[in-house]
């Protein structure tokens, strides 16, 4: 279906046929190029790219209705762009074929977590679909989280379906893990244990992670990577501790703004106009930048700042 005939993006089952297609990128767990979505007249992804690399930690940050989770079902091929191109595992991300699916864990942000069932059927029901299932890990998180094995999902709590929800994701030991606000309904214990818990996946498998979050402190913990969501597209993403290190806040008018970026080599990437001709630029240094950068009035950012400045 291509873009004159696809009015608005469809949400797809998660069944879809098999197919294999043309490796593009057989480095990176998912590649999206162009990519352009919307609801009828809404444009929520605007021309966007992005990679996750094996084995990269990402944090997505966006405010509410920025797009993160469209932007994640279409990474995992259940929404249907009208422009560009999806890959997960160097295949069309709408027909990956059985073996890249094994591949994928995906906790949404609502899950349809079968509720007439137990965890112990449900997680049985799970594990007929997999080749790959790590009982001890389930049976472990089962234990550690306190999640009644024979209790009725219905009965759960929020933060127990949530955390269930997880132990389904996580069970199969994927490559790309997938998760849209996971730590939403969990208390601060909960979002420690789960946090924890992610980390380890990541340490002994090299899993690929990107899980959205408005959480700043989860990804202080964890997110190896940052990437923010603006207008549509991915505005920036790099390691936490290169963002702090990089990006600066400075004001002038602007010519002693331009004259001070071109100096230092740096990139601008917010500009805001301010009263009598002065200006406030974002600017992103360069890794070599010299040591005269931290005197000349240039000001650091925190994580918060961070998070205003580019989402
Ligand atoms: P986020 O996860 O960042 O909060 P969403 O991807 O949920 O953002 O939503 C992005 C925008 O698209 C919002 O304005 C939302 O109202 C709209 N939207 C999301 N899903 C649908 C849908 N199924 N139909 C129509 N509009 C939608």
């Amino acid at each position: 279906m291509n873009a004159s005939t696809h009015p608005s993006s469809t949400l797809r089952p998660a069944d879809l046929s098999l197919h294999s297609s043309a490796i593009q990128q057989p480095s990176a767990s998912a590649c999206l190029s162009g990519v352009q979505l919307g609801y009828g007249k809404q444009t929520v992804l605007r021309d966007l790219s992005w990679q996750l690399l094996p084995g990269q930690v990402v944090g997505l940050l966006g405010r509410n209705g920025a797009g993160k989770t469209t932007l994640l079902e279409t990474l995992l091929g259940l929404r249907e762009p009208q422009a560009g191109r999806v890959e997960l595992f160097g295949q069309a991300a709408l027909q990956i074929d059985d073996a890249a699916r094994a591949r994928i864990g995906y906790v949404p942000q609502q899950s349809d977590l079968f509720e007439g069932f137990t965890p112990a059927q449900l997680l049985a029901y799970f594990r007929s679909f997999y080749p790959r299932w790590n009982e001890a890990k389930v049976e472990g998180l089962l234990s550690r989280w306190d999640i009644a094995r024979d209790k009725p999902i219905a009965k759960l709590s929020g933060g127990q379906q949530q955390r269930l929800s997880i132990i389904r994701a996580l069970a199969h030991e994927p490559d790309l893990l997938v998760l849209d606000e996971p730590v939403a309904s969990l208390d601060p214990a909960g979002r420690r244990d789960f946090l924890r818990e992610l980390v380890e996946q990541v340490l002994d498998r090299g899993t690929t992670v990107v899980f959205s979050t408005h959480i700043l402190s989860d990804l202080e913990r964890v997110a190896f990577n940052l990437a923010f969501m603006s207008e549509g597209r991915i505005s920036c993403q790099a390691p936490l501790d290169e963002l702090i290190e990089q990006l600066r806040s400075v004001q002038g008018s602007t010519a002693q703004l331009q004259s001070m970026v071109s100096r230092l080599g740096a990139e601008v990437l917010r500009r805001h106009a301010l009263e009598n001709g002065q200006a406030r630029w974002l600017i992103r240094l360069p890794l070599d930048a010299p040591p005269l950068a931290q005197t000349e009035g240039l000001q650091a950012l925190n994580l918060e700042d961070l998070f205003m400045e580019l989402t």
